[in-house]
């Protein structure tokens, strides 16, 4: 069982601010938030329906009466100043274009409101307002972790790393005692579960064999055996917050033949990877180094994915770490780095760490053991 630290606390009442700061570089004068993430990001409300309207002196965020006592809670518990209205859809919206009175410029997020409640808006705010379309104002915000997100995505990584050392005996046992690849997955979910994770961080990939050269295979009832490669992708989340590894196994020994470089191709690029991640560095040169491996090694075509992506409250969020990443990684930034090679006949190797940008590196929050053969990483 996962021993309970207290964790550092999350710096929720500083956000508000900061979204202030760049308002004026968005072109805007407010911003009307509707993407849940970005809500609990600023407030610490967690609830399933809310939407907050941020000005230059002012914070509203509204519910229904569901939320009534835990929206209060919450908010003042991250110690956000944030009124709170708490009413029917109508209520809300009058509530919220009240707040925006005497406001010119109105920021919407275009990713994530769609076009009939952007016309909805358009005809509550009036003629006076100007609605203007922004994408990832608060995501920008998000890339850079505080000491409380770092906290607790480690202790997801620390959880989804104990589940696989617990569950990992079952897949070295597949020559003697038959396993799925979903029963397996269900194992490790399970084992992530009771070891502390509120839930996984996203549906968990075990591709086995002839699967393992599909990246994002759904794991199948077909039987795991004796030589298959074994992607195994997964996290954790705790505390809203995500953890994100990829390890592959060869059951029972180590690969062979043309299996066995494509491991040792993505293993070298995966470290190349993961050196070449510090403070200052453009994601399009993470992306680089992983990529420069795989092609000399004459599979740049079987390499059909970005390298990473930041991970946060969402699965996938900013910064991409792809060739058309445009990010510059600064500390507190989390990414992964996940190249991976798949050869349909001979199955697919994908290896991936999330990790901590710092000043002079990173520091990796999945810290499972990269052994390829199940009878030694399982021991
Ligand atoms: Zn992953
Ligand atoms: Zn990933």
């Amino acid at each position: 069982m996962t021993v309970m630290t207290e964790l550092p606390a999350l710096g929720v009442a500083r956000r508000l601010d900061g979204l202030r700061a760049r308002l004026g570089d968005a072109g805007v004068d407010a911003l009307l938030v509707t993407t849940l993430a970005n809500v609990r990001y600023l407030t610490g409300f967690t609830g399933s329906a809310g939407m907050l309207v941020v000005t230059a002196d002012a914070a509203l965020l509204t519910s229904d009466g569901r939320y009534r006592t835990q929206s209060a809670e919450q908010v003042s518990a991250a110690g956000a100043s944030v009124e709170i209205e708490i009413g029917g859809v109508q209520a809300q919206r009058d509530a919220l274009t009240a707040r925006l009175a005497g406001v010119r410029r109105v920021g919407l997020e275009a990713d994530n409101i769609t076009w009939n409640a952007s016309r909805r808006w358009a005809d509550d705010l009036g003629e006076g307002l100007e609605l203007v379309p922004t994408s990832g104002v608060v995501e920008a915000l998000r890339e850079v972790k505080d000491e409380g997100e770092i906290a607790r995505m480690a202790r997801a990584a620390a959880i989804a790393d104990a589940a696989l050392a617990e569950v990992l005996p079952m897949l070295d046992a597949a020559a003697t005692r038959r396993v799925t690849a979903e029963e397996f997955a269900l194992a490790l979910d399970t084992a992530m579960r009771r070891g502390g994770a509120e839930s996984t961080a996203f549906e968990t990939i075990v591709a086995a064999g002839p699967n393992s050269a599909k990246p994002h295979h759904r794991p199948s009832d077909r039987w795991i055996e004796v030589g298959d490669p074994v992607v195994v992708d997964f996290g954790a989340t705790f505390e809203g917050y995500r953890s994100d590894m990829t390890r592959t196994f060869c059951v029972g020994g180590e690969p062979e033949g043309e299996l066995a470089r494509v491991f040792e191709v993505v293993r070298v690029s995966q470290a190349r990877g993961v050196a070449a991640v510090h403070a200052g560095v453009g994601a399009k040169d993470v992306d680089d180094a992983c990529r420069q491996v795989i092609a000399e090694a004459g599979w740049a075509e079987r390499f059909e994915h970005g390298t990473g992506h930041g991970v946060g409250l969402d699965i996938h969020e900013a910064p991409t770490v792809s060739p058309l990443g445009t990010a510059i990684l600064a500390p507190g930034v989390v990414v992964t780095v996940e190249p991976g090679v798949y050869l349909p006949g001979v199955g697919g190797v994908r290896i991936e760490d999330t990790l901590v940008v710092t000043d002079d590196g990173s520091r990796a929050l999945t810290t499972f053991s990269k052994t390829i053969s199940t009878k030694d990483a399982a021991a």
